[in-house]
């Protein structure tokens, strides 16, 4: 016998309904019963999709975040959203997105403005929970509603209902404390919450409760790992069986620690530690369960079921009914159904599996083990017809791509001269004033334009049509930008409708889903483009676009590129190659486009890598190896031109300091970066590194609608220049304007030129 279980589905909708309802509810359009309404729904469907497993996960729903969820069940609010007396959903609504005081939206007058909880990074995906907030005042109180709520209408299902809730020590780990206590200090209080809420979990008949604690893949200090001992030993007591799920990475250190922690069972990510499951059988005492996490829970691709079981079996063997079987993380970080994709390559589709059809594998292997293959000899076939054809289809493998790969050197990635050598001759050839000014790429992605591309698209309007209302746009964006005075101006990406997806479309080895969205925060949702075969591209794919909008203006105009590390985070990769590998096929094609540009007669190109510090590795350890890697990989794309053509990159976060060594190893000639949060203190890192090219640090935030202030940006740049000598130093907003309106673009920019002039007159 094994057991088969799941530890998260997704829970936005196959058609996004959960995101739909949550927009129209905030922008007035619905009521709060509605969208409760369709949580029950989604739910009820959710479960009835996973109705094949014995354990199926309740409480892995969320309105907004799971971990704001995991807030709410402790009681734990920051203080500025307490005395709130309006449903406690709209308090859930107002903690996760802030709200203004001003708004329209229910109880704003009466109970205030608040501020929007902080939002970062769930581990090494692209997913972001709302940071729990700690002080010295933080009292827990257990209000497990929600999660008693959800295990009535799943019983009311007849779902066998295994409750999931995050762990104390990675509820403590991933929080923030907001003085200068320590997360650790505030362990005995929660675990008071903690035995409360799983007493209550077992008085209703509560068998297995799924405790999450990732934190366990990264590196724990020894006060951390002793964390581990406390609250376990304090939660034993409990009469439900906890399985502790990990999941992202190996356990490495912590193997020892999460093997004999005092619980019923461990779930590990097989995909990401395989090579620790047959050690750990060593390790695990007798009494627990060992689940496997044997399905990919962060890709699309099918899981060559032929090959697992021939892992599988002979653990199967060892541990009997001990073993569990599972994806390898919650299934929120894939699309919900492959089924919906009619329009998606017969071929390509055949080798996908989204949320649902990995459940189907999940049941596929579950049956070879207990019945033996043959009972389920006709779905291993059709899985290794998929994989086989896969492997040696010659849509994925391309003779020259892998030989061009092979031919990689060093001279590749180097430019001719020193970054002295080339500041000189780009100062001569392009003429710049000092602070020169210039943005991002972007311009505001209008009604018109958008209105424009969903004609295109659906056959309305034609390729000439569409080019003509995209030209008209370019030419819009360069006389304004002429008539702000800019210096270095962009075609401002009318034509794109995303900075990943736009080159994907163009390159081969890539394809698109129609409704892959996976969850990114709240109700926003990414549609990762499908990276499936060996990368080249077949024709310029910017270069018409930037040639006209350069024929418009005498002024620099700035090419603008995604660099291959950050087109790679945005997609799901492909398994069957190290992402290194992809990562190099992807810089060759856009060391064309840069090439091809530069010939074009564009002096300027910006390569975007908004993404590379997310690519970062759980554990420190491996950080150098990927950095060696992407980092090489911009180096190949951009430093093929001459001393004359100046490369900028672009990155909108805000840490530096411990990747500087790598950013200063990517030798661009300008990096832009956003700033303007931080009152330019993060230039710090770039100070004392001593950091030799060019700076544009961003002078104001495009996140908000607000109009910067000219005397504010020159106060920033006076700040920035103390840190950076002012001959290196551009100025620039801090991101791409796409989601602003013009009317706010355009003041903000001439407050921003103005603040150039004036840095000028006083230099
Ligand atoms: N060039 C892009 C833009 O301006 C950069 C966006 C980004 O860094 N996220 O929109
Ligand atoms: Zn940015």
């Amino acid at each position: 016998m094994v057991t088969t279980h799941n530890l998260g589905f997704p829970r936005i909708g196959a058609k996004r309904e959960l995101k739909f309802a949550l927009e129209a509810y905030w922008k007035g359009q619905s009521t709060l019963d509605a969208v409760k309404q369709l949580g029950h729904e989604l739910r009820q469907r959710h479960w009835a999709l996973q109705a094949g497993l014995d354990l199926a996960p309740v409480g892995d729903f969320a309105f907004y975040d799971q971990v704001l969820d995991m807030s709410f069940t402790l009681g734990n609010l920051p203080a500025r959203v307490q005395g709130f007396h309006g449903d406690e959903l709209d308090n859930y609504f107002r903690v996760a997105r802030g709200r203004s005081a001003q708004s329209a939206e229910a109880h704003a007058q009466c109970c205030g403005g608040v501020a929007a909880g902080e939002m970062t990074k769930w581990f090494d995906t692209n997913y972001h929970y709302i940071v729990p907030e700690f002080t010295a005042a933080t009292r827990f109180k257990l209000d497990a509603s929600r999660l008693l709520q959800q295990l009535a209408e799943a019983r009311a299902q007849q779902v066998k209902a295994k409750p999931v809730i995050i762990g104390p020590v990675t509820y403590l780990a991933i929080g923030k404390s907001k003085d200068d206590t320590s997360q650790l200090a505030l362990l005995p209080q929660l675990l008071q919450v903690y035995t409360e809420l799983l007493e209550t979990l077992a008085a209703q008949g509560v068998e297995w409760v799924q405790i999450d604690e990732p934190i366990l893949v990264t590196e724990l200090d020894a006060d951390w790992q002793h964390a581990f001992n406390l609250a376990y030993h304090q939660l034993k007591s409990c009469r439900v069986k906890l399985l502790v799920a990990t999941y992202f990475g190996q356990l490495a250190d912590n193997q020892y620690l999460a093997a004999n922690l005092p619980v019923a069972g461990l779930h590990v990510d097989a995909i990401n530690a395989r090579s620790e499951i047959v050690p750990l059988l060593g390790m695990l005492p007798a009494h627990k369960v060992l689940s496997v996490g044997v399905i990919n829970g962060r890709n699309i691709w099918k899981t060559d079921l032929n090959a697992t079981l021939d892992w599988l079996e002979p653990i199967a063997e060892r541990l009997g009914e001990r073993l569990w079987l599972a994806p390898s993380c919650s299934l929120l970080h894939v699309p919900v159904d492959l089924d919906s994709e009619q329009a998606l390559d017969l071929e390509i589709r055949s080798w996908l599996a989204f949320a649902t059809q990995k459940l189907d594998e999940l049941q596929i292997l579950a049956t070879a083990l207990t019945q033996g293959r043959a009972a389920v000899k006709d779905q291993l076939a059709s899985n290794h017809t998929a994989i086989a054809t896969r492997r040696s289809s010659q849509r994925v493998h391309k003779p020259q791509v892998k030989a061009a790969l092979e031919k990689l050197t060093p001279q590749l990635g180097q430019r001719q001269n020193a970054y002295a050598v080339r500041a000189s001759k780009q100062a001569a050839l392009l003429k710049l004033p000092k602070y020169p000014t210039t943005t991002i790429g972007s311009f505001p992605q209008t009604a018109d334009i958008r209105h424009a591309r969903s004609e295109f698209k659906a056959g309305r309007l034609d390729a000439a049509g569409y080019q003509a209302a995209m030209q008209a746009e370019i030419a819009r964006s360069i006389q304004e930008q002429e008539a702000l005075g800019l210096d270095v101006l962009v075609h401002g990406e009318a034509e794109r409708n995303d900075m990943v997806e736009y080159f994907g479309e163009q390159l081969d080895g890539y394809a698109f889903s129609q409704f892959g969205w996976v969850q990114s925060y709240g109700s926003r949702c990414v549609k990762p483009p499908i990276l499936f075969g060996d990368i080249s591209r077949p024709r310029a794919m910017t270069v018409d676009w930037i040639k006209y909008a350069q024929s418009l203006t005498s002024k620099p105009m700035k090419g603008m590129l995604t660099g291959p590390v950050t087109i790679l985070n945005w997609s799901f990769v492909r398994d069957d190659q190290p992402r290194s590998v992809s990562c190099y096929q992807l810089a060759l094609a856009i060391r064309q486009e840069v090439l091809d540009l530069e010939q074009a007669g564009i002096n300027v190109i910006q390569i975007d890598e908004a993404a590379l510090r997310e690519g970062l590795p759980l554990r420190k350890a491996q950080w150098q190896s990927y950095l060696d890697w992407a980092v090489e990989s911009f180096r190949i794309t951009a430093n093929g031109v001459a001393d004359e053509t100046q490369i900028h990159t672009h990155m909108c976060y805000s840490e530096f300091n411990d990747i500087i060594e790598s950013i200063a190893a990517m030798d661009a000639d300008v990096i832009t970066i956003e700033t303007s949060r931080s009152d330019m203190e993060l230039l710090d890192a770039f100070k004392t590194f001593d950091y030799p090219n060019e700076i544009g640090p961003g002078v104001y935030d495009i996140h908000s609608p607000n109009i910067p202030d000219q005397a504010d940006m020159v106060k920033l740049m006076q700040l920035a220049a103390e840190r950076v000598p002012a001959e290196r130093l551009w100025v620039n907003p801090d991101c791409g304007l796409k989601t602003r309106q013009w009317a706010e673009v355009l003041p903000a920019l001439r407050n921003m030129v103005a603040a150039a002039k004036t840095l000028r007159a006083n230099a």
